[in-house]
Parts: C-alpha cells; sequence; structure tokens
C-alpha cells in the first residue's frame, strides 16, 4: 500500500467495521450487509472505500457469531483489498463486536475509525477528514444537523412535547478515537455493565469530549427494505461525480430555465422565496405552493439535466403533501451537488398583482443563498405586476421565472 512521507511518520489509523448485525430489521433471509448494491454486497462497497482511503492502513472486520466470514472472504479475494488485517466474531451485541475487534488492534495503532458496514456509501473524503480531525482532538464524530421538526409522542400515539431541535445532530459513522481513549471507554463501560448505541457514548461517559463535524447526506445507514434502492440512486450520482471529476476540462458551467404558477385561494398561508409572507390568501398546491422556489427549483434541475421538480416530487405522492418547499430545494441541491455541480447565481423574478413584495426581497434572497449555500449576492429576486391583465392581473394566481447558472463537473452517462 502506498504512503506518503508524512503519514508514515503517525501512529497508523486503523478502520474497525462493524459487518456483525443479522439484519433482521430489514427481512428477507440475506442479513442487509450481504446485499447487492450496484451489483456487489454492500459489505465490499463498505471494506472498498476503506481500502482507497489512503489515511487507513489496515482493516478489521467483524463478522457476526454464525457463519458470516464467508462472505467477507469472497469480498477480500474477488476485489484483491490488501489492508484486512483480521476478521473477527461479533458479540451480541454491536457493543461487544467492537470490543472484540478493538482485542484484535497491534499495538503501534494510534487511531482507530468505527464504521458501520451498512454505512457503504461513506465519502472518502468524508474518512480522511474524520482520521485527521482525530489526531488533533482525539475524538470526532460525523453527524447531520437535525432539519426535521422533532416529536416527542407518548404510548398512545399522542404528541406530548415538540423537541427543540437546535443544537440537535444525527450522528453517522465513521466515529474516530485515539486508541487509547476508546479502549479506556470500552473498559470502563464493560466495567460498569454499561451499553451504548454507539461508540462516541461511552467515550463521553468518560469526560473526554467529542467534536461532531459535519458528515455527509450520502452517507446513508442501510436499514430497511427502501434503503437499498435510495442508495442504489447515490451509487449512482456519486459514480457520475467520480466520472466527472476525470473530464479533460473540469470546470462547466451550464444554465437552466424555470416557471411556475399557483392559484391563490383564502384559507392558506403565504410562502414565498422560501419565507411566510403576510397576506389573506395563500397558494394552493399539493406542497406549500411557494411559486418562486418551484421556479428556482426547475431551473436547477434543468441546468443540471436532471428533469422537473413534478418527476423528482410527484403531486400523488404523500409523502410531498404540504411539505414545505425549502426542503425541495435542498433536495434538488443534493441532486444537482450529486451530478457534479453547484449554484452560481440566480435571478428571479416572481409577478403578482398583491402582495408587495418590496420589503420581502431581502428575507427571500437570503433564504434561497442559504438553501442553494451561495453568497446573498448571487442572488437576485424581483417583483413585478402584471399591469391588471390576465390571471395575475385579477389576483388569481401568482407566477415566478428563473433562471439558474451552475458550475461543476459534467457527469459522463452510461460510463461505469
Ligand atoms: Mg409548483
Amino acid at each position: 500500500m502506498k504512503k506518503t512521507t508524512d503519514e508514515n511518520s503517525l501512529p497508523p489509523a486503523v478502520a474497525i467495521v462493524v459487518a456483525g448485525g443479522s439484519g433482521r430489521r430489514m427481512g428477507g433471509d440475506i442479513p442487509k450487509q450481504y446485499r447487492l448494491l450496484g451489483g456487489l454486497p454492500v459489505i465490499t462497497r463498505t471494506l472498498g472505500v476503506f481500502e482507497e482511503s489512503s489515511s487507513i492502513s489496515g482493516i478489521i472486520v467483524v463478522v457476526p457469531v454464525e457463519g458470516g466470514s464467508g462472505h467477507v472472504m469472497e469480498a477480500v479475494a474477488s476485489r484483491g483489498f490488501s489492508k484486512i488485517r483480521a476478521v473477527v466474531s461479533g458479540g451480541s451485541t454491536r457493543q461487544e463486536s467492537v470490543r472484540n475487534a478493538l482485542a484484535a488492534l497491534n499495538h503501534s495503532v494510534g487511531i482507530v475509525a468505527v464504521h458501520d458496514g451498512v454505512r457503504p456509501l461513506v465519502p472518502v473524503d468524508l474518512i480522511d477528514l474524520c482520521v485527521r480531525e482525530a489526531r488533533k482532538y482525539g475524538a470526532v464524530v460525523p453527524g447531520i444537523p437535525v432539519a426535521d421538526t422533532l416529536k416527542s409522542v407518548d404510548g398512545t400515539g399522542r404528541i406530548r412535547v415538540t423537541v427543540e431541535r437546535e443544537g440537535l445532530w444525527l450522528v453517522q459513522t465513521p466515529q474516530v478515537f485515539h486508541r487509547h481513549i476508546l479502549q479506556d471507554a470500552y473498559d470502563r463501560a464493560f466495567a460498569d455493565g454499561f451499553s451504548g448505541t454507539d461508540d462516541a457514548v461511552l467515550v463521553e461517559r468518560t469526560g473526554v469530549s467529542v467534536v461532531m463535524i459535519p458528515g455527509s447526506r450520502d452517507n446513508m445507514k442501510i436499514t430497511l427494505e427502501n434503503d437499498l434502492a435510495r442508495a442504489e440512486e447515490i451509487l449512482t450520482l456519486q459514480r457520475d461525480v467520480k466520472q466527472g471529476r476525470r473530464a479533460a476540462n473540469p470546470v462547466h458551467q451550464r444554465v437552466g430555465f424555470g416557471y411556475d404558477s399557483h392559484r391563490l385561494v383564502e384559507g392558506r398561508k403565504l410562502f414565498l422565496g422560501g419565507c411566510q409572507i403576510p397576506y389573506d390568501r395563500g397558494l394552493l398546491g399539493h406542497s406549500d405552493a411557494d411559486v418562486l422556489l418551484h421556479a428556482i427549483g426547475d431551473a436547477l434541475l434543468g441546468a443540471v439535466g436532471a428533469g422537473d421538480l413534478g418527476r423528482l416530487f410527484p403531486d400523488d405522492d404523500p409523502a410531498w403533501k404540504d411539505i414545505s418547499s425549502t426542503v425541495l430545494l435542498e433536495t434538488i441541491r443534493s441532486v444537482a451537488s450529486g451530478r457534479g455541480y453547484g449554484v452560481h447565481n440566480v435571478d428571479a423574478t416572481v409577478i403578482l398583482e398583491r402582495p408587495r413584495l418590496k420589503l420581502h426581497i431581502d428575507s427571500m434572497e437570503e433564504a434561497i443563498a442559504r438553501l442553494l449555500g451561495v453568497e446573498k449576492e448571487r442572488v437576485s429576486v424581483k417583483a413585478s405586476t402584471n399591469e391588471g391583465m390576465g390571471f395575475i392581473g385579477r389576483g388569481e394566481g401568482i407566477a415566478a421565472f428563473a433562471v439558474v447558472s451552475v458550475a461543476g463537473n459534467e457527469h459522463d452517462d452510461g460510463v461505469m
């Protein structure tokens, strides 16, 4: 395996990949870590990313107690993985499994990265970042800030309380630690009979502070049957980006155009550009009908050649009923970034007779910029009336036009 001089001088980082679950939640006879994703077993894909990571020098795989090593050995043989140092038997819990793997570590190991075998789409950059930060801080986990509203529900299905989501993160793996910190945490948990649902919690209770760093939305855990289909999509997009990166000229600019209109009705709130605008009527639609975000979303999809809003979020799909269009735009942004594109700038015009938008333009531009991950200066929102003509002039509806330009790596369809 190739290493840079710099990495050679550091204590090695070893990954513990836990493929020890029996996958009962997913149903079916084959545990989920052995199901096929893009033609390869999930676990093979996961191991492949760690094999590829320049910051990982060895891998220990934990397999289920009952006859689990066969698949892993097959993967190792078929893919020519060179970093697998040991295949150890899992325990009855994840915690026991990791403990078994820690016991198999060579003494020279300085950093340990514990990863779920069923997170095959972890970007190699994220592994490298976690290892780098763990060398600095001692204990690092990746995560994603919670975007949905959280409710605590009682046993009868009634909401007890809405949980403040500020400061709440969904935790991913790899969770990466100085080896002695993790070993100490596991020893103490064992001595105290404490069991936790991840590695960080064991470290937290020893008083060591654990640093949270931004993870990746691609880094999903394959738990349910549906997850495999979603993972296939992400895998395709990841491949596209990779292909794009290999293109001779890596920077491409493209432009997309979008139009949308919705009917104004009583009894609905008015959302425009991700902001709620005070008005006695609102726009009618399957989602919150934010006509401006829809036009921008369509323009962005058009720019990256990924279809349109209706195809991505069918209006007969209950999943999108009454959903905030901010979620739709965030999803579209990740589709674009999955294809290797980021937004360069947005120009949009909302056409309506009332209400006056002058006071809201600034907050709309700010909200759109935040959703698209660009500076506010790159977002322009304008408003115009229709001089009393047509459906807009009669106040029956609102329309929006948008142009979005993107820059990035062109993806290469059809190449594996
Ligand atoms: Mg619409």
